[in-house]
């Protein structure tokens, strides 16, 4: 964001990169401005990665790999570096809570929470970082035994958004660490200090220099990142739009690459189902966030017979939400994160009210002003308006009304994405049939956006490419390899091999 305008907080903090164990400036001199979005103010700055700098924190994330001490630690010792982490990001999550809120606008409360629970990352994986990797296998040669090993994937390039900027780093961090590999990450350009804040937990914790790199800067630096021949893998998380650009780069070197990308997950309502935790459910799925989640729940797929009355009392629950200061915990939505995020919400629903959708609430800037958008209905919508097929990734709920289960599934899964769904019924067949049916990579029956450390999260279709979290979010950051031996020590006959 271009924020040369903006004024500066009194106390705007100087940041710098974690390159190979040192703190660094930028080679180029240049910053970039944290503006926070509640205030408009410039609160801190960081460098602006260059070419150079980017190389020589994939070159420091190479060495440790290659020649460091972090290859030839056991996995208990890397299990035991990761839960002391652990305990540094519990001691300080609070600390960093609040600088996350400053940086991109969200509620403190909401961050609060997730800053609780990121420890459970660190533990989780370091738990599965000492249990046994690779098998034996069954062979039906009798002279070879053959096993597989699991051995590290090697330097992870990981790039990541603004909206959860640690949480989903953890998604990769951890489970990489865990592996053995050693790690580059580039944080958003609009939301890069609490991963520099971060940074000092790992230095504080004792991991080798190298392990753990963080650069700063825009697409630029991301695009110098992606691209380097000496980065084993890339794990990025945005928009579709750059998940394509960086899968094209990665082609280039053969790079493996895990993409998290974006969603428009429907909220299936049941006209059996318990309205008012729908109703709650519907809620938090769209307004959490400020509606900035790759999850959002920004399709209500709701039957008709209940339609009119399930959009009654969303709108008079959305009406009484409070908009306010991210950091009061009394607020209930904080303002969009950028000013370019809060004009394409804006101009997003003028469009969908140009395809016909009405609006049942919302739809402007909010009385508070800056970045504030009303949390905003739309009725009166169909699955082919541009409103419910592109992502907002704002306060927006699209409602479409379906006479049939057959209907609703065809309408929740007539999407490009599939990250996410919701199914609203209290008869459990219904559940269960239609949870089998959805094409999303999370499916929560009468609940909404709970993620956790043991269970994979990724998309079908333009959502992503692979899996975070859980026994398939961790194998991504393994190679394996199979071992065969010979046991007769006899092996003569050069044709007989095998
Ligand atoms: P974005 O794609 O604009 O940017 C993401 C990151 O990519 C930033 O760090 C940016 O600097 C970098 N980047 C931009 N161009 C690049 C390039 N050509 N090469 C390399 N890096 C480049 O996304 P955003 O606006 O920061 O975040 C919002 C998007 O993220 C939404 O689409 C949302 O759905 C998605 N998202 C997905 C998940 C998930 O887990 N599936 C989670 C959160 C957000």
């Amino acid at each position: 964001m271009d924020t040369r305008n903006k004024p500066q907080s009194a106390s705007t903090e100087r940041l710098q990169m974690y390159i190979g164990g040192q703190w660094v400036d930028g080679t180029s001199g240049r910053l970039l401005d944290s503006l926070n979005p509640y205030t408009q103010q410039v609160w801190a700055q960081v460098p602006d990665a260059s070419e150079g700098d980017v190389k020589t924190a994939i070159t420091a994330a190479r060495d440790a790999f290659d020649n460091g001490p972090w290859r030839q630690t056991t996995p208990q010792q890397r299990a035991a570096l990761m839960r002391k982490l652990g305990d540094l990001i519990a001691r300080d999550a609070e600390r960093m809570a609040r600088i996350e809120s400053m940086d991109n606008g969200k509620l403190l409360r909401e961050m609060l929470g997730q800053w609780k629970y990121l420890p459970e990352w660190m533990y989780h994986f370091a738990g599965l970082a000492t249990q046994s990797q690779g098998e034996v296998l069954p062979s039906d040669r009798p002279n070879f035994i053959a096993f597989t090993r699991k051995e590290p994937i090697g330097v992870v390039a990981a790039i990541t958004p603004w909206n959860s900027p640690c949480l989903l780093m953890m998604f990769k961090l951890a489970p990489a660490l865990a592996a053995g590999c050693t790690f580059v990450v580039k944080p958003s350009e609009h939301t890069p200090v609490s991963t520099l804040r971060f940074a000092e937990l790992v230095e504080e914790a004792g991991f080798p220099p190298g392990v753990f790199n963080v650069v700063t800067g825009g697409p630029d630096a991301g695009r110098w990142l992606v691209s380097s021949p000496d980065i084993d893998k890339i794990s990025f998380t945005g928009s579709d739009g750059v998940g394509r650009a960086i899968a094209r780069a990665g082609a280039e070197n053969l790079t493996r690459v895990a993409l998290e990308l974006g969603g428009k997950s429907p909220q299936v309502v049941f006209e059996d189902c318990d309205i008012d935790a729908a109703v709650n459910g519907v809620i938090s799925g769209i307004y959490a966030a400020t509606g900035q989640t790759c999850m959002a729940g920004s399709r209500l797929v709701v039957h008709r017979s209940i339609h009119d009355r399930v959009v009654e009392r969303l709108v008079e629950r959305t009406r009484s939400i409070k908009l306010g200061d991210p950091l009061d915990l009394s607020s209930e939505m904080g303002p969009a994160a950028t000013c370019q995020q809060f004009q394409k919400i804006l101009s997003m629903v003028k469009s969908a009210e140009a395809e016909g959708a009405k609006l049942a609430y919302g739809g402007r800037q909010a009385p508070e002003g800056g970045y504030f958008v009303m949390p905003t209905i739309l009725t009166h919508v169909h699955n082919k308006m541009n409103i419910a097929r592109d992502e907002v990734f704002g306060p927006v709920l699209a409602v479409i009304p379906f006479d049939t289960e057959e209907e609703a599934v065809k309408i929740a899964n007539d999407t490009r994405y599939g990250l996410a769904a919701g199914i609203w019924t209290q008869n459990v067949q219904r559940a269960h049939r239609v949870a089998t049916q959805l094409r999303a990579g999370s499916v929560w029956i009468n609940a909404y956006r709970v993620t956790a450390p043991f269970a994979p999260f990724g998309g079908f279709g333009h959502s992503g490419i692979g899996r975070e979290n859980g026994h398939d979010g961790f194998n991504e950051y393994f190679e394996t390899k199979t071992v065969w031996v010979e046991l007769s020590g006899n092996l003569r006959d050069p044709f007989k091999l095998g």
